[in-house]
């Protein structure tokens, strides 16, 4: 027997289709080990940053089959994705489950012929991407356990920041003051109805928009006196190019402003559509086309548009790192228009499809014209009035892609010196507005102009400090919350070398020369670890606490001595504190309006005993916790309460707690009352049920499926998707 480990079951079995039986073709659900979670001391620091990485929860089944069979079998391949994550995954599997020497296969399409081709040039496990995607993991969990650290002492305990996520956040900190400093002044833009001899009417518009009234006054009179007439006539051809075939970044952009998609959701998408084998790998930064697509690119072209319209170009390549995906995202037969199971993959795959073609066709010509008229007569400082119109005269790509096509803009016939009719002349009063926020993909968009993160990591650093509360989606724009804010601005005062775009660009670069073996993975690490280290030391003794963050406006005064108040973060983002704090302890709300504070209740906590118990306003009403908060997490709930909080389900993973109703940041969930000495938690409330895939506690689920796994990456977790025939 000979066994094909892959990371997905939807890869897995879209494989085996290609490989007629001759292997068993099994999948790991993901990652198999990881960094136990929290704990600087999984890293060996001094011994050279080894990571100890521990099998990760509920994958110990998988790994244990995974052995067994791995024992049976004459030969191993691991088929793990095509890029620097893919790699380490294979050498996870490799070492959990004991392989001497695995075979790993590489393929950027899941076709028949890329896979079987794969198969006959099987290479060992590449130590260097490996590396590279190690030191990531290291760096970022370092910079995340001491960066959290010390901005719990200097902050707020329970904050966090990381090593790519606060540069994101202090780009989109930067254009949240530019748009409060930002000052609009008013212009005014002046429109003329005009007609020509032949009584066609259109509109002209002044060349200048003045900002100050008189300007608008004098051009109002001195166009009313005086006759108008055309002034010229140019015509200019203009040549419009298509856009280089996707890649990560530009696929994420194009999905966003053409189908309204959130990159997370662009990216999940797509790799449904890659593990059905419909279009190449889709974490990319190459715009390379493989000579098979070219060609297939031009019979499409020729059958359907014609010779004229093709017009084979090369794209230039920003990436270096040839070893990893180097292909464009695309579909793997061109051929086919359209695919996908559903109306979302449908659309992508088009707009993939579309974007492919158009890249490899002709230039569009477009005729821009522009009539110009002037007042007869008039001083030198009034602006000429003018009106563009453009004209599409060959569409070359413009025919895949109709979407990006503008409307024509006809004018009316007219000759130089033609006398015009005005018939009226307009002012409308606008005002000068602030830069916008950023959107998702326009984020992706700077951050990789910037040479912040990878193709496999913009999804995730905006998941990150949404998640983090650092930054609330407002409509299609990311907003800075006011704990986002301070958390930026300490870093920023603190630690801005290592926050900058150059330093993080940088470290992406190294991290890119580990992967090409120019550079170890040990020099970089202590290159980068010792400077580090001995800065967070040094603020965290120097560095200022920022408890207070400005005074309130005079007209709001402590509630509770009338005194001055002053700015403080709270779980919730800002409010008025009594500047006497903990003296006084009168507070507002942001608005402004009357905080109860805590209650001191005056008996000890049952738990450390050196607090008292405070009776407190939470997100889900009053509750009693301990004074000694956040040290002691002490909570007191009554009997009845505590009832009806157990489920009666025994704990899975210690065996001796039970599950019990639990109140978290994110709402309720359900978790071992062993806590802290064991750490499982589920989403809903467990049924009772074991899965049969995983022994993990089955959970409720949703109207429509009223059970499923626990355990995400189990794919019993989303049972409406399993194959019913292997169930
Ligand atoms: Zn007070
Ligand atoms: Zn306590
Ligand atoms: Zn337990
Ligand atoms: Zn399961």
């Amino acid at each position: 027997m000979k066994l094909l480990i892959v990371e997905s079951p939807a890869k897995a079995k879209t494989i085996s289709k290609y490989l007629d039986g001759k292997y068993t073709v099994k999948a790991s659900v993901g990652h198999v080990r990881d960094l136990p979670k929290n704990n600087k001391k999984a890293i060996d620091i001094e011994g050279g940053f080894i990571p100890h990485y521990e099998i990760s929860k509920g994958k110990e089944s998988v790994v244990a089959e995974l052995k067994q069979l791995a024992k049976k079998a004459d030969e191993v391949l691991l088929a793990t994705d095509p890029d620097r994550e893919g790699e380490a995954i294979a050498w996870h599997i490799k070492e959990a489950i004991g392989l001497k020497k695995p075979k790993r296969v590489v393929f950027h399409e899941i076709t028949k012929e890329a896979v079987q081709e794969a198969m006959l040039h099987p290479r060992d496990i590449d130590e260097n991407l490996k590396e590279a995607q190690e030191a990531r993991r290291v760096l970022d969990r370092l910079v995340g356990y001491d960066l959290s650290g010390l901005i719990w002492k200097k902050v707020r305990y329970g904050l966090s920041a990381g090593r790519v996520q606060s540069p994101a956040l202090r780009i989109l900190m930067e254009r949240e003051r530019e748009i409060r400093a930002f000052i609009s002044h008013k212009f005014w833009v002046i429109t003329a109805d005009v007609s020509n001899q032949a009584n066609v009417q259109f509109i002209l518009e002044c060349g200048e928009q003045p900002t100050d009234y008189a300007l608008v006054e004098k051009i109002l009179d001195i166009g009313k006196k005086n006759e108008w007439k055309v002034k010229d006539l140019k015509e200019t051809e203009v040549k419009r190019a298509p856009k280089a075939p996707f890649i990560t970044s530009t696929l994420q952009q194009a999905a966003s402003s053409r189908l309204g998609y959130a990159p997370s959701r662009t990216m999940g998408i797509a790799q449904k559509l890659y593990e059905a084998g419909l279009i190449t790998y889709m974490r990319t930064d190459s715009t390379n086309l493989s000579k098979m697509a070219i060609s297939q690119v031009a019979g499409v072209v020729e059958k359907k548009y014609g010779k004229e319209y093709l017009d084979i170009r090369t794209y230039a390549a920003k990436s270096k790192n040839a070893q990893e995906a180097h292909e464009a995202i695309r579909p793997t037969n061109l051929a086919v228009a359209s695919a996908g199971i559903n109306e979302e993959q449908k659309k992508l795959y088009e707009l993939i499809w579309s974007r492919t073609i158009s890249s490899q066709m002709a230039d569009a010509k477009v005729l821009r014209t522009k009539l110009s008229a002037e007042i007869v007569g008039a001083p030198s400082d009034i602006p000429e009035f003018a009106i563009n119109g453009s004209r599409v005269l060959f569409d070359g790509w413009l025919a895949a892609d109709p979407a990006a096509r503008q409307d024509d803009v006809e004018l009316p016939k007219v000759t130089v010196g033609e006398k015009l009719n005005l018939i009226d002349l307009k002012t409308e009063e606008k005002e000068t507005q602030p830069p916008s926020r950023y959107s998702e993909a326009g984020l992706v968009k700077e951050l990789e102009k910037r040479g912040i993160g990878r193709p496999s990591t913009y999804a995730s650093i905006i998941k990150t400090i949404v998640d983090r509360g650092y930054v609330e989606k407002d409509g299609k724009t990311l907003k800075p919350t006011d704990t986002g804010d301070v958390v930026s601005t300490f870093l920023e005062a603190n630690f801005n070398e290592y926050i900058s775009d150059s330093f993080t660009a940088e470290m992406e670069d190294d991290l890119d020369e580990i992967s090409r073996g120019e550079n170890q993975y040990l020099k970089v690490l202590k290159d980068f670890y010792g400077p580090f280290l001995k800065m967070v030391k040094e603020k965290s003794k120097n560095a200022d606490k920022i408890t207070d963050l400005g005074p309130v406006d005079e007209q709001f005064k402590c509630p509770v001595c009338n005194g001055p108040m002053i700015w403080k973060l709270g779980r919730a983002g800002k409010f008025m504190s009594c500047k006497k704090f903990p003296e006084c302890v009168g507070a507002r709300t942001a608005e402004g309006n009357i905080m109860e504070g805590p209650k001191d209740l005056g008996i000890k906590c049952p738990d450390c005993e050196t607090g008292t118990l405070v009776e407190r306003q939470g997100r889900f009403g009053t509750f009693i916790a301990c004074s000694n908060y956040p040290k002691c997490k002490y909570v007191k709930t009554d009997e009845k309460e505590e009832a009806r909080r157990k489920t009666g389900v025994k704990c899975n993973v210690c065996n001796e707690g039970e599950m019990t109703e639990k109140r978290g940041r994110f709402g309720i969930f359900y978790g071992c009352s062993n806590y802290p000495k064991c750490k499982n938690i589920i989403k809903t409330k467990p049924t009772g049920n074991i899965c049969p895939m995983c022994n993990s506690l089955m959970m409720e689920g949703t109207k429509t499926i009223p059970e499923r796994c626990s355990n995400k990456v189990c794919p019993n977790h989303n049972p409406h998707k399993l194959d019913p025939k292997k169930v």
